[in-house]
């Protein structure tokens, strides 16, 4: 179990590009380790991405399941805890607006248009190639997600700073 530290903006590493995955290695195995504990320790938490803890290699977890709000899941689809090495859009459709939130930007959530269903073609935990199609608040974080592997922020993604970026609230 190591739970790591999570790089937050403006990390230069975060707007990096990370590196495909291979093969399945003992390195690669740890890494899927060291994100499922970084990912658990964050309450709430539905997504983490590789280069999130300092690793540029195309490596996410995305599960819904997580998530507290009833109404983000409401017709989402829910596949659980997906471990997607080398995600790919292979396909998507629609557009949806979201609040979107990061634990590598703290301090802000914005409204972010994403595509409302995508297909995703990723390797599993086992190296076996996999498809899925996801839609509503599921396909919003595996495009968050993904986003992360291209050094791409959900800020990059905000239409206008003035009126779609706001400022978290703080608890004492
Ligand atoms: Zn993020």
């Amino acid at each position: 179990m190591a739970i790591q530290t999570i790089l937050t903006y403006p990390d230069r590493r975060l707007k990096q590009i990370s590196l495909p995955v291979e093969t399945m290695t003992e390195q690669i195995r740890s890494l899927i380790t060291d994100l499922t504990d970084t990912f658990t320790a964050a309450p709430g938490c539905v997504g983490i991405a590789a280069p999130q803890i300092g690793v540029l290699q195309r490596v996410i977890i995305v599960d819904v399941t997580r998530s507290a709000s009833k109404k983000a899941k409401k017709d989402s689809s829910i596949h659980g805890n997906l471990i997607c090495i080398n995600p790919q859009i292979v396909e998507s459709q629609g557009s949806i607006m979201f609040r979107e939130g990061c634990l590598s930007v703290p301090d802000f959530t914005g409204n972010v248009v994403r595509s409302q269903s995508v297909t995703v073609s990723f390797r599993d935990e086992k190296f076996e190639e996999r498809t899925i199609s996801a839609d509503g608040f599921e396909a919003i974080v595996l495009q968050h997600e993904i986003d992360h592997l291209n050094g791409v922020l959900f800020l990059d993604n905000v239409r206008s700073f003035k009126r779609d970026v706001f400022r978290r609230v703080k608890y004492q």
